[in-house]
């Protein structure tokens, strides 16, 4: 247990750092916190970067995570524009930029992560775009005039959702998928054919099976995209949204266990009990898929660890597990899922694939994962189905007419989390 007068440090002032920061004071930690962080603005949400600060409906002060003075209020340490540059188990410090060692009792790591580089492309050319920070979406959205065409590389829920933006502020857009439907990786078949229907009627162009060959360029400008199969895209802007990487080289050059991803227990603990991974650097046993390790992005799953690790830090009760649960907005459609899809041994679909439908995935009678499009009560009951574990009735489940809550049982005296 960490005592009052201690001092923890947190690398990463991002979703995931400034929660694990307001929790230790809100659970009553006394000692020092020191928060870096290496981007020049206070930390901020990134969701909105692909949505409505991407679209100008917010400002910068819409997407922070907290204002100036909670920080000072609350006594955290906030340094912004700080890259940490090494950690040093033995001697328990971190290595600033500017040389300087700061020491420790716990270390944070809360890096985050990246976007994956296109694969054999030169990174620095005008109209190149990807999407991870504040600057990079200002970037982008001057590029977003009416008269643009962009071209986005990668039919997940960045790029799905920057085309929707981008058709909002008038431009074109094109989408260029690898696979042979959009978001294959991480959604269903009736919500990648709902989405790519719905994208497709408000203007989008969506090109799947589809893998890119070319940047091309005149004067250093982007110009054309062209696929391996010759065909070429003009435009004026292209955003490479093929995935993400983690920023864990602080982790691996220190020595700490590392496999796509610092490597954590529960409670968000590294290899080394002093220090601790949460948020997207991380990859995690999640419990209620028998501790198959996993990494997730998402905003859910960065607050969750950094509950989890403060509660390690404090000495404190764990707290109860939570099932992850993710949202993406694209036009007016509010898509949101809960838990994670591993193994389902059939799918059950609730609604007509119209407008307002949900996908539920089950395993052993088991609800495991549900997507929703435009269905909140559905998201809420299915996230409860999911850490209740109870075995459920498919025809019941299946039948849109009755209400997903009324199948959750309370039966046994089990808390749900949700
Ligand atoms: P981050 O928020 O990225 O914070 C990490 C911080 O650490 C960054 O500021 C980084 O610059 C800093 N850092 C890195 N290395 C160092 C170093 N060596 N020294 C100092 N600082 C360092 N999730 C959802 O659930 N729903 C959504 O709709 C959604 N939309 C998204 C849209 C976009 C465009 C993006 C980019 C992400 C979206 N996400 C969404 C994912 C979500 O934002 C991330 O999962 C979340 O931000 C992860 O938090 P984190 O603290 O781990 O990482």
């Amino acid at each position: 247990m960490t005592s009052n007068m201690s001092r923890v440090v947190i690398i990463g002032a991002g979703q995931a750092g400034v929660s694990a920061a307001t929790f230790l004071r809100s659970g009553g930690f006394r000692g020092q916190i020191l928060l870096f962080g290496d981007e020049q603005v206070l930390p901020y949400q990134r969701p909105p970067l692909s949505k409505a600060f991407l679209k100008g409906e917010i400002g910068l002060e819409d997407l922070w995570l907290k204002s100036a003075t909670f920080y000072v209020e609350q006594n955290i340490d906030l340094r912004l524009g700080i890259r940490v540059e090494e950690i040093d188990r033995k001697k328990a410090a971190i290595r600033l930029a500017n040389g300087t060692w700061q020491a420790y009792d716990n270390l944070i790591i809360a890096t985050g992560s990246r976007p994956r580089a296109l694969p054999d492309v030169q990174e620095e050319m005008e109209g190149l775009h990807q999407l991870r920070s504040y600057e990079d979406t200002r970037r982008l959205r001057k590029a977003l005039s009416p008269d643009a065409h962009i071209v986005l590389v990668g039919g997940g829920y960045i790029g799905l959702e920057v085309a929707a933006s981008a058709r909002a502020l008038g431009a074109r857009a094109t989408v260029i998928e690898l696979e042979d439907r959009l978001l294959a990786r991480v959604a269903s078949r009736p919500v990648s054919n709902f989405l790519e229907g719905y994208h497709r009627a408000r203007g989008v162009e969506i090109i799947t099976c589809a893998s890119v060959a070319a940047l091309e360029t005149d004067g250093g400008r982007l110009t054309n995209v062209r696929l391996a199969d010759g065909r070429r895209f003009q435009c004026t802007a292209a955003v490479v949204a093929i995935g993400g990487v983690p920023n864990d080289q602080l982790g691996r050059m220190a020595g700490l266990s590392c496999d796509g991803g610092i490597l954590v227990d529960h409670n968000g603990r590294t290899s080394d009990p002093a220090i601790f991974a949460i948020g997207d650097v991380s990859r995690r046993p999640l419990p209620f898929y028998g501790d198959r390790v996993h990494r997730l992005e998402s905003v859910g799953n960065a607050v969750e660890q950094a509950r989890l690790a403060v509660a390690a830090i404090l000495g404190q009760e764990r707290p109860e597990d939570e099932v992850h649960w993710f949202w993406s907005d694209q036009f007016d459609v509010k898509f949101k899922s809960a838990g994670v899809a591993f193994d389902a041994d059939r799918q059950l679909l609730r609604g007509s694939s119209e407008g307002r439908f949900s996908v539920l995935h089950l395993k052993d009678d088991r609800l495991i994962s549900i997507e929703t499009i435009n269905n909140a009560g559905d998201f809420v009951a299915g996230r409860k189905l999911i850490a209740s574990r109870q075995v459920i009735d498919d025809t019941l489940a299946a039948d849109a007419d009755v209400p997903l809550k009324s199948l959750i049982s309370l039966g046994n005296d089990r808390k749900l989390y949700v």
